[in-house]
This record gives structure tokens, sequence and C-alpha cells, in this order.
């Protein structure tokens, strides 16, 4: 009772506070105690959530296809035997009944790259794109990753995008890989590099110790390789109730 008075009152005298904490992303452990780091990262995350995003299923005309995101394909929902081995970055979309004629396009506008028989994702594409400050000093990058895609028909279908520009709502895929657990579905997720981390995508897996940070019950967490999965909720995107 207590709590929901607090939480009410706050809701009042702080929206902005309570938004954030209503729709938390995910950074590595450190990111919560190191301070440079901390403002580092907040200062890119703020520059990466200025524009709304594209909803990665809405086509040219305004429209999306009728798709149900299950309870353990929700951002941030613990996946494995005891729902805590892997945490879940990322909101996994079911068109119909088990559709892989399915049109996916870019949330953001960026650098496109595709990459094949990735652990976890299977074929993958990637929007890059480079984040300044207001002065132009570069901060990082923000990626969005569209996962359990089958590039190998999309190629036949002659859309090979590996290294190409591309905006906010253009095509980058046409078919979503048919024997993905759980059935086809599309893989989506949005994440924060810092200038000087490393950018390779391959991170996505099981639980492990942290050297200095300990376990992050969020699942594996290479501190070279990122820092942060983003909730789609603070890019403007309602992907699920
Ligand atoms: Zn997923």
């Amino acid at each position: 009772m207590r709590t929901a008075s607090i939480k009410y009152l706050s809701a009042l005298l702080f929206p902005f506070i309570l938004q954030a904490a209503e729709y938390p992303d995910m950074f590595t452990p450190s990111y919560y105690t190191e301070k440079t780091m901390k403002q580092q990262v907040d200062a890119l995350v703020k520059m990466c959530q200025k524009a709304p995003f594209h909803h990665p299923l809405e086509n040219s005309e305004g429209k999306r296809p009728e798709y149900r995101v299950p309870d353990m394909g929700k951002f941030g929902a613990g996946k494995g035997p005891t729902r805590k081995e892997q945490h879940h970055p990322a909101v996994d979309m079911h068109v119909g009944n088990r559709k892989t004629e399915v049109e996916v396009f870019a949330a953001h506008g960026g650098v496109v790259s595709t990459v094949r028989d990735a652990p976890k994702y299977r074929h993958y594409v990637a929007v890059k794109k480079v984040i300044k400050d207001d002065k132009g000093r570069v901060l990082g990058k923000l990626v969005t990753l569209y996962g359990h895609v089958d590039l190998d028909l999309n190629e036949a279908d002659e859309l090979s995008l590996d290294g190409q520009i591309v905006k906010a709502g253009d095509l980058i895929s046409k078919h979503l890989y048919d024997e993905t657990r759980g059935g086809p579905h599309l893989h989506f997720e949005i994440r924060y590099y810092r200038q000087d981390d490393q950018g390779d995508e391959g991170f996505y897996g099981f639980q492990q110790k942290i050297p200095g940070s300990g376990d992050w019950p969020w699942g594996r967490w290479d501190p070279v390789i990122g820092f942060g999965y983003g909730h789609p909720r603070n890019h403007s995107l309602v992907l699920y109730k």
C-alpha cells in the first residue's frame, strides 16, 4: 500500500524519472558502478533515442501483419530450464501461423551488414548507425539486429544489402528462417556500443562469470564487446501489450 502511494506521488512529481524506470534497458554490471562509463553510455543512449523507430514489420503503406509475442519472447524475459540461464534482450514476433514470407523493415537508417551462421541467431541483418553528440563528436553506435531471417532466400529474391546504406522503413528482408525453435519469428534487438567498444555481435548466450563483475543474472555479457540492450518502448516502439 505504502509502495503504491509512493509510486503514485512519484508519478505526479517526477513523471520523467518514473517513465525511465518503467522501461529499463539492460546494461553490463559495471555500468552501474563506474561513473565515467555510465555518463558515456547515458549520453549515447539519449542521442540514440532522439528519433522514434519505424516498426520493423510495418510496410510503406503503414500496414502491419497480425503477429504475437510469446511471454518468453518479450524484452528481458528469462529463458532456459530455470528461466535464469539466458536473458532475452529482444522481442520475438511470430507472424500468423508459422509464416515465413514476412517483410522486415529498418527501424532507423544506417549501414547494413548481413551475417550467416551466427550461434543463436543463424542468419541476421544488422543496421548500424554512428551516433554523434550536438557538437559532432562520435559517441558510439546504435545497432538494431533482425535475427532468424533467411539470407539465402533473400538473395534468391535479389535482396542483397550487405554494406548498403538504408533509411528508416526500407525493406531489409523478405523471409524468416523456417526451422527456428518455437517456429519462425523475427528476433528484434536494439544495442548500444560506446565509441571504443568492439562491435562483435556474437555475444547473446548463457550466463557466465564476468571478471571483476561477478554474475550478471541476465546472461552472458562480455565487457569488451558491448554495453547495452535497449528497450523498444524507449524508442517509441510498442511491440506488445
Ligand atoms: Zn528472440
